[in-house]
């Protein structure tokens, strides 16, 4: 193996993506509740406002591609949901939304020290089906390349987005080392696209599916040692 670069995903790799997107709907509803107290707006749950995101993202799958525009007319359906349509009242509680969404998310506390680690000695970049940036949570600077699925409308794990990003890095598909949370849309992409892929698996959870990764590791830690620099 002769990797001269390595991409990471980024929910749940970089940073923890569910915790920041629950916390930051929970100020949205409870500035929906303030606004329209109403029986419905009181009994709405955060599970029910991000069923309805994944249900409107499923239907406009391949049509609609950027992820904020899915999010702000994902509240606008939230809010016929609670009886309360109204289009100016979903773009305020989508700007309430992404104020948390993009100021409050934190890095894994592996991020820096690893990066610190690689960055002398391989390219690194990121590829995510996601839309945080890395420039607002702390990775300024540590990425030659990124890329993100909303804006080469294709997304992991179709091989088709790790030639891109092997293409934006300026290596060979067998030079590069894809780093994430996801079997199937990390691990089986890589694999797929002939890169060599290590499966994050921070809780240590059983791999029950036919996915085999190159390597498994529960902290980003690891990964300095099997690229041979020794010491954690
Ligand atoms: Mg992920």
């Amino acid at each position: 193996m002769q990797i001269s670069t390595i991409s990471f995903d980024g929910d749940m790799t970089l940073w923890d993506f569910l915790q920041v997107m629950r916390h930051s709907l929970k100020h949205t509803l409870l500035e929906l509740q303030k606004q329209r107290p109403t029986p419905r707006t009181l009994k709405l749950t955060i599970d029910e406002m991000i069923a309805i995101r994944n249900q409107f993202a499923e239907e406009v799958k391949g049509e609609l591609w950027n992820l904020e525009e899915i999010r702000l007319r994902a509240f606008e359906r939230t809010l016929e949901y609670v009886n309360c349509p109204d289009k100016e009242l979903a773009a305020h509680l989508n700007a309430i939304y992404r104020k948390h969404r993009f100021e409050d998310i934190e890095l894994y506390p592996d991020v820096i020290p690893t990066f610190d680690v690689l960055a002398p000695h391989f390219k690194l970049g990121l590829l995510s089906n996601g839309n945080t940036y890395p420039e607002r949570c702390g990775l300024e600077g540590y990425f030659a390349f990124v890329v993100f699925s909303q804006d080469v409308q294709i997304e992991k794990p179709d091989r088709r987005i790790f030639e891109i990003t092997a293409e934006r890095a300026g290596c060979e598909l067998a030079e590069m080392l894809h780093v994430g949370d996801s079997l199937e849309n990390d691990v089986a992409g890589a694999r797929n696209a002939g890169v060599y892929s290590v499966w994050l698996n921070r809780k240590g959870e059983p791999n029950d599916t036919e996915i085999r990764p190159d390597y498994e590791v529960t902290s980003l830690a690891e990964i300095p040692e099997i690229l041979g620099l020794g010491g954690k």
